[in-house]
């Protein structure tokens, strides 16, 4: 059945995500075997920068046959050793971080996300919404701490209006924040978030986005995809924006000028062709940002499922309270090479692998550590292990344990202050 155009969404955008969003393949036919694999990607991907080169679901089948391979200890050390080759060309050596702070605003929430153990409606156990003045002076200590990020999120509170607009609350929190960190970065509102802004008050999203942008929205991150399949979307989030609106929204977001970060969340029911979908719906966006001149997305973060709190249909389903590590390196790789030269930047998450097990990703394709954060709270609620805090000091010995040069970046990978 065909999904009518969603309330809020441009036509332009809602067609143009239809011709994007790659569906998951059928089974691959014969697989080579993982070098000539690696090669064969190598070599699409180089076409694939040509000016009249492949559209990425073409690399589907290759794509399937990469995270589909059954590895051998063997292969996971050739598949390590290939992606973080990859990494050296595309991204160097060096390390970089942020030093930013989360503000998850409220966690009451319209929605029922299977996954998700941070919402609470109104007056739950655990429920909370942060005041204004708690706003403000988060938002003045993390800057005093040297932070150049606030990075702010949160559940769909119905509540959360100034005469009964979404726009208009969302408006002032952004102004709060500007007036209390003056000219920090404010990397805010995942796509689900803006477009309910924007269906709630019955406007179009390219508006909201302008009137964001106005009062110092600076970039949006790519939370909500979860995993751009549809068939997945229906058991994890079947009330959330669907592949193809979360596509949709991007589209606007890149061509109203302000750029994206990208994520996915893995190890959970999805199976390789769900991710395979996912990670070149990725590339289809980001070639076509790059072709219309626009930033596109600046990173690409794996987000490790975390089921230990997580509600028990989908905990008892997937059976696993933490990320299994080896899988998610695997897949840290596989990503490496599948988004291939259109994603220069990798980042692991350390909240749900543990600094630890971020370190070592930095062997396995990435090349970034990601914020301070200074407080997190939708994975923590999780169950997740890896803390909420990391200082500059232990992001840089991180990096230098693996003997990398290390340095701090802006949001948009800048060099830091
Ligand atoms: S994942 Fe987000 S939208 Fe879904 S229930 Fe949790 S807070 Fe709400």
């Amino acid at each position: 059945m065909t999904e009518p155009l969603p309330a809020g969404l441009a036509p332009w955008a809602w067609q143009k995500a239809a011709h994007l969003l790659v569906p998951p393949p059928a089974a691959p036919g014969r697989t080579p075997d993982l070098a000539h694999l690696l090669e064969a990607i190598g070599a699409a991907h180089a076409d694939g920068l040509a000016p009249h080169g492949y559209a990425p679901r073409d690399l589907a089948p290759l794509g399937l046959a990469l995270l589909g391979h059954l590895p051998t200890e063997g292969d996971d050390e050739q598949l390590r050793l290939a992606a973080d080759a990859l990494r050296a060309e595309i991204a160097g050596a060096t390390v970089t971080y942020v030093v930013n702070r989360n503000l998850n605003v409220s966690n009451h929430c319209v929605k029922h996300c299977s996954f998700c153990a941070f919402r609470r409606d109104a007056g739950d156990q655990g429920a909370y919404w942060l005041s204004e003045a708690e706003l403000e002076a988060r938002a003045a200590e993390a800057q005093q701490l040297g932070a150049t990020e606030l990075c702010v999120q949160g559940g769909l509170n119905p509540a959360a209006t100034i005469n009964g607009s979404q726009l208009a609350y969302a408006e002032r929190l952004l102004e709060i924040l500007q007036r209390a960190a003056p000219g920090i970065h404010l990397h805010a509102f995942s796509p689900q978030e803006l477009l309910y802004f924007a269906q709630e008050d019955g406007l179009e999203l390219d508006v909201v986005l302008k009137r964001l942008r106005a009062v110092g929205l600076a970039s949006i991150p790519g939370t909500a995809a979860e995993v751009l399949s549809e068939p997945v979307r229906r058991i994890l989030c079947p009330e959330k924006l669907s592949a193809r609106a979360w596509v949709a929204v991007m589209l606007q977001v890149h061509r109203c000028g302000l750029a994206a970060t990208s994520t996915l969340m893995a190890g959970h029911i999805e199976s390789p062709a769900d991710l395979v979908a996912h990670l070149l719906t990725l590339v289809a966006l980001q070639c076509h940002a790059w072709q219309n001149q626009q930033a596109g997305f600046s990173e690409f973060v794996l987000l490790p499922f975390v089921g230990a709190a997580a509600p028990a249909a989908l905990r008892s389903r997937v059976s696993r309270d933490q990320p299994e590590r080896a899988a998610m390196l695997r897949l840290t790789a596989q990503a490496r090479i599948l988004l291939g030269p259109w994603f220069r930047n990798h980042q692991p998450s350390w909240v749900k692998l543990t600094l630890a097990g971020a370190t070592e990703a930095l062997r396995w394709g990435c090349n970034d550590l990601g914020g301070t954060l200074m407080e997190e709270h939708i994975t923590t609620m999780a169950g997740a292990t890896g803390g909420t805090f990391q200082s500059p000091q232990a992001l840089e010995a991180a990096a230098r344990s693996l003997g990398r040069p290390v340095r701090r970046r802006t949001t948009l990978y800048g060099v830091g202050p």
